[in-house]
């Protein structure tokens, strides 16, 4: 099936919110903020923010599903009343209390030790690397050889023997977590559980985002659930990522548009 441009088929695309539980789950970067070089230069503009708070106060559920620490994403997005999940499904937000998934904390030292041989390997290039609490990126974006830098700092983590850390390859950077079996996938299924949702729509734009795309059209197909995905295309969108959504949004700035749109219509 080939994704349809958002814009052009904006009621279709939002109908089934008028007649279930409704839920919003948006990445961050690329999706809701420009890629910019260093990633805590990112902003989210204030009309993104104005259509994500009246969205929030009418859906059963607005979540940003991010890379980001959890705390990171929320700063950034500076909205109280909506989910937080942070670390690509690893780190979440109660009641103000960050939360790590107790599954990633026997890889700590794992994480560390991969940090501190990519630090050693990477330290003295134009390399970007991102600490994240339980995780860590390695950004190359800018740099002069981008494909030298993710090589150099693979080559970094596969010479540390034994070290237990899995990597995602996304654009123009690779993150380093723990070996666990939590994405923002396994992210969206429980909080479409937990929030009996019958519907939502779910927009990324990078390589960690097929997986929530991927658990939502599983969820769909095996229960009442429904829901729309929609890949905001960037540079280079994966290939993955269309195969699996329904729209697409040609950047950030339509992204806003929609959100603008959305949160206007009754
Ligand atoms: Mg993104």
């Amino acid at each position: 099936m080939t994704a349809k441009p958002l814009l052009a088929n904006l009621e279709e695309a939002i109908a089934p919110y008028r007649e279930t539980a409704s839920g919003l789950f948006l990445d961050i970067d690329g999706t809701l903020s420009e890629i910019v070089p260093l990633p805590h230069e990112a902003t989210i503009s204030p009309a993104i923010r104005a259509a994500v708070a009246t969205l929030a106060s009418r859906l059963e559920l607005v979540c940003i599903v991010t890379g980001r620490p959890a705390a990171n994403g929320k700063r950034m997005v500076g909205l109280e009343q909506l989910t937080y999940v942070g670390n690509h499904g690893m780190e979440w937000i109660q009641e103000g209390n960050v939360f790590t998934d107790r599954t990633a904390a026997p890889y700590a030292a794992d994480v560390e030790r991969a940090l501190e041989a990519v630090k050693q390997q990477c330290g003295r290039t134009d390399a970007i690397i991102e600490e994240k609490a339980c995780s860590f990126a390695v950004h190359y974006r800018n740099s002069a050889d981008p494909q030298a830098i993710e090589h150099m700092a693979l080559e970094a983590i596969e010479k540390q023997d034994g070290c237990r850390v899995r990597v995602l390859t996304g654009k123009a950077h690779i993150n380093v977590l723990p070996p666990v079996t939590l994405n923002k996938g396994t992210a969206v299924r429980s909080l479409v559980e937990s929030h009996r949702l019958g519907w939502a729509l779910i927009a990324g734009d990078d390589v960690t985002d097929i997986d929530a795309f991927r658990e939502a059209r599983d969820l769909a197909s095996t229960s009442g659930f429904r829901c729309t995905n929609v890949a905001v295309l960037g540079e280079d969108c994966p290939e993955g990522l269309l195969e699996l959504a329904d729209y697409t949004l040609g950047s950030v700035g339509e992204m806003e548009g929609f959100l603008t749109w959305w949160a206007h219509t009754p």
